[in-house]
């Protein structure tokens, strides 16, 4: 650095030394600046200009910065880009600081322990977690909810990670320098932690759950724990086992081209409030596998389907509760403002008025509420100004000794023209007056011709060439109370303000829960308002592993396609398979993530889109759909579409449901067919599970003949449509035994391939099936003979056939015949 640097830098680099690996806000006066590499990194992300500080000099520093009431938004930036940063404030007041101010990092923030729960996406928790070898723990501290789960096998950490995808991990020293790949690969940030000591309300709790309680003290200071509810443990065998490739399959949170639209989320959330919306992704990656519980969300979900008035009056009050639980995580905040505090209360007296509707909820926590409502109502004003430096917050009326102070300060005025008048009484001189100068202050001024009237109590403090001015000590009480009552009243406003939030923050955990039991009836309400909305029906589960879906229709594709969506029948037993067949664009791949999603939304406890509805309870679902592109990570299309299906194979049991979209696609034609039968048959006679298979092999419907559990079903065209040169018409119904051909050339005519290419395709077709390379429609090659070990020939258009098909006979003499012949043959040899 060779220069010696200025007092204010050195202070600067004594306090960044000690948080190298955070952004430092450093205030200075109304403004933070930030400085050095800090800003270099800062100011693109934060859209800002990167300016510098001693410029002349020429050692320069390079810096931005923002004013200091505006931090919320650009913080909320650094942490999302994965930045962790330290707020460095004055601590003294610079009017009384002798030499530099003196300054200290007041809080520390991370992805997971944000600034401001207002810049977060309202839609998303922000979970910051942590593991030790029996748990996985989750904290989402702007709402308090804690949670953790007892590890079953060594994945299931890099599962949930991937399914709740927490913004910070937090580990040990020691886990650091063990770190799995794959959740190093997987975490946004990860930050290392260790920790000697929680307080003893948190003590039983598991390792990982105690680390984070540890983390959130050192971040935010003890205030944070008071919202923190207690870890409760999720059991993941009361859940089903949702993995992230199948939440992606089934595009349940985002479509494949990451869209909220189009994803099953958007298609079925009618929640009000975003806690609510929150709580429907978490049901939705979370779906039971206990059916008692998932009757229970039922038959609420039932009682407001109906009820409809009562439906259509609590979500007319849930609309105007807003997001109580980040309300309640922003009280614990030093930011908290008064206007934060006001709307807790407004959305607690909601909350208060559907509370009858949530079973489980304690009377003694809806008194806590009331208390909470009552005391801010009777505390704050109505509207309080904006900035409340000047206070103007509190009910004037909240407190006597307010009261006087706020008199004191809006009507001083008046209090001395009334001193005034009391005087001039009690003395009889009618020309006594209050006035004021910047010396004396306040005083009493008698002329001379009065002054024999001037009571004894009347000190005298200056005279004049006709006049002479007096204190009396009431004069003097009223002057200190009027200077003084301004500071007083804003350090008493804070102060009743601080003890009112010191209240609430002792409430929180009874708030808390409320607001959860508020959220689930957000939930159950909304999916009873999808239901009637679009007329789903309740399901029943069977015992036995059958599934009938009667009318079943598609949530997202029936709300997005501009024709009406036919709904469609479908019925399959233990064990069974259906197979699927038909062309492209026939509703294959729609049908069967239909009857996935449909499980889906059965398993959380919603109703389904059909008619009627039996289902079994399945334990895990299992997809492989459309190609999933992971180029970026090194992984061909094939391979990833292998390693999925070696997953499925390896995990899949007799209670899951598996769905495979055109399985082995991405490899050669006989490859890919030997690959697909191979599955197919492995599923149905080693795994057991329920399973959907669509194919466009159709030599594998076959397979029917060999395991009766193998249904073929295909996708029904409009035959009179489907002959050559007739655009084909998709009936989108779903039809017993298999397609009898794929239509392929027709499909690729609609998409509009030019005629000539069509045209010879269909002639190379015909080709290919004259020679038995592929089965024709009426004779089909039987693959199942061909068993064990066959050898399948190359299904390629040969020139040979070509150029025998265009060879005009009638100008062919026999000699050119036997010539072309031979030449053939040497062709060939
Ligand atoms: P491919 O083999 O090319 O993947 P596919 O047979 O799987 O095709 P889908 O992708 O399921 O066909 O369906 C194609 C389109 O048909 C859908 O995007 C949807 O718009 C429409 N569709 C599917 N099923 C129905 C239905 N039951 N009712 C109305 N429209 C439907």
């Amino acid at each position: 650095m060779g220069k010696k640097l200025t007092p204010l830098m050195e202070q600067y680099w004594e306090i960044k030394s000690q948080h190298q690996d955070k952004i430092l806000l450093f205030r200075m006066g109304d403004f933070f600046e930030i400085f050095y590499d800090d800003a270099v990194t800062a100011a693109p992300l934060l859209n800002i200009a990167l300016t510098s500080r001693n410029k002349k000099s020429g050692d320069e520093t390079p810096m931005c910065g923002m004013p200091h009431h505006s931090v919320a938004g650009p913080i909320g930036k650094l942490l999302a880009a994965g930045h962790k940063v330290a707020i460095c404030d004055q601590i003294e007041d610079p009017k009384l600081a002798v030499g530099i101010v003196k300054r200290a990092v007041t809080r520390i923030l991370s992805p997971g322990m944000v600034y401001d729960p207002d810049t977060l996406d309202q839609l998303s928790a922000n979970y910051l977690c942590s593991y030790d070898e029996k748990t996985m723990s989750f904290l989402e501290a702007s709402t308090g909810e804690a949670f953790y789960f007892r590890l079953r096998r060594k994945d299931d950490v890099t599962k949930l990670q991937a399914v709740l995808s927490p913004a910070e991990v937090v580990l040990s020293s020691q886990q650091k320098s063990t770190l799995l790949k794959e959740i190093g690969a997987a975490a946004k940030t990860i930050t290392v932690h260790d920790f000697e000591q929680v307080p003893e309300r948190f003590q039983r709790l598991p390792e990982s759950a105690k680390r984070l309680v540890a983390y959130a003290q050192y971040m935010q200071g003890p205030e944070v724990l008071k919202t923190l509810s207690t870890f409760d443990e999720r059991q993941l065998q009361k859940r089903m086992e949702m993995r992230p490739t199948v939440l992606r399959h089934l595009e349940v949170f985002k479509t494949y081209k990451g869209e909220d639209k189009g994803s099953l989320f958007y298609a079925i959330n009618r929640t009000k409030t975003s806690a609510g919306a929150r709580l429907l992704k978490s049901w939705l990656n979370f779906p039971l596998t206990d059916v008692e519980l998932i009757v229970e969300r039922q038959d609420r979900v039932q009682q407001w389907v109906e009820g409809l008035p009562k439906l259509k009056e609590v979500r007319q009050v849930l609309s105007g509760m807003g997001d109580i639980e980040r309300r309640i995580g922003k009280i614990a905040n030093p930011s908290c403002h008064v206007h934060d505090v006001l709307a807790l209360a407004q959305a607690l007296r909601a909350g208060l008025r559907v509370s009858g509707y949530c079973p489980g909820l304690e009377r003694h926590q809806a008194d806590t509420a009331l208390g909470i409502v009552n005391d801010v109502e009777r505390t704050l004003v109505d509207e309080p100004p904006v900035q409340t430096k000047n206070g103007g917050f509190v009910r004037a009326d909240f407190r006597k000794d307010l009261q006087e102070l706020i008199e004191l300060s809006e009507n001083s005025q008046k209090l001395l023209i009334d001193l005034e008048a009391r005087e001039r009484e009690s003395t009889g001189i009618s020309s006594l007056k209050i006035k004021y100068n910047n010396v004396f202050g306040y005083f009493l001024e008698v002329t001379n011709t009065h002054k024999d009237k001037v009571p004894d109590h009347y000190k005298r403090k200056q005279t004049l060439a006709n006049a002479e001015r007096y204190l009396t000590q009431e004069l003097q009480e009223l002057e200190d109370k009027i200077l003084s009552s301004r500071s007083k009243r804003v350090e008493m406003e804070q102060n009743i303000f601080s003890d009112l939030r010191q209240k609430i923050l002792a409430a929180t955990v009874d708030l808390m829960d409320l607001a959860r039991h508020w959220s689930e009836l957000d939930v159950i309400s909304s999916l009873a308002w999808l239901a009637l909305e679009y007329n789903y029906t309740r399901p029943s589960f069977s015992k036995i592993q059958a599934l009938q879906l009667d009318g079943s229709r598609h949530p997202v594709v029936e709300q997005e396609v501009s024709k009406p969506f036919v709904p469609n029948d479908i019925k399959l037993g233990a064990g069974e398979c259906l197979l699927l067949t038909g062309p492209n664009m026939a509703g294959k791949s729609t049908i069967m993530r239909q009857v996935a999603v449909t499980v889906l939304l059965a398993q959380m406890g919603s109703y389904v889109p059909a008619r009627s509805a039996v289902l079994p309870i399945y334990d895990q679902i299992f997809t492989r759909i459309g190609a999933s592109d992971f180029l970026a990570e090194g992984l061909s299309t094939f391979m990833v579409e292998m390693q999925e299906t070696a997953e499925i194979l390896r995990d899949a049991s007799e209670n899951s449901l598996v769905v495979l979209d055109e399985i082995g696609r991405g490899t050669s034609t006989y490859d890919g067919m030997s690959l697909a039968q191979a599955i197919l048959e492995f599923l149905v006679s080693e795994c057991g599970c329920m399973t959907f298979f669509a194919t466009h092999y159709h030599e594998i419907t076959q397979l029917d003949r060999k395991y009766p559990q193998i249904k073929n079903a295909h996708m029904a065209i409009d035959e009179s449509s489907a002959h050559a040169g007739q655009d084909i018409s998709f009936l989108h119904t779903l039809k017993e035994g298999p397609a009898n051909r794929s239509y392929g050339i027709q499909v690729a005519q609609l998409a509009g391939l030019p005629k000539k290419v069509t045209q010879r395709a269909a002639r190379i077709l015909t080709g290919l099936e004259s020679f038995g390379v592929v089965p024709s429609n009426t004779d089909q090659m039987s693959l199942l003979d061909a068993g064990d070990g066959a050898t399948y020939p190359e299904a390629e258009a040969s020139p040979l056939l070509d150029e025998i098909r265009e060879i005009s006979l009638p100008q062919l003499t026999p000699l050119e015949a036997l010539n072309q012949i031979a030449k053939w043959q040497k062709e060939l040899s």
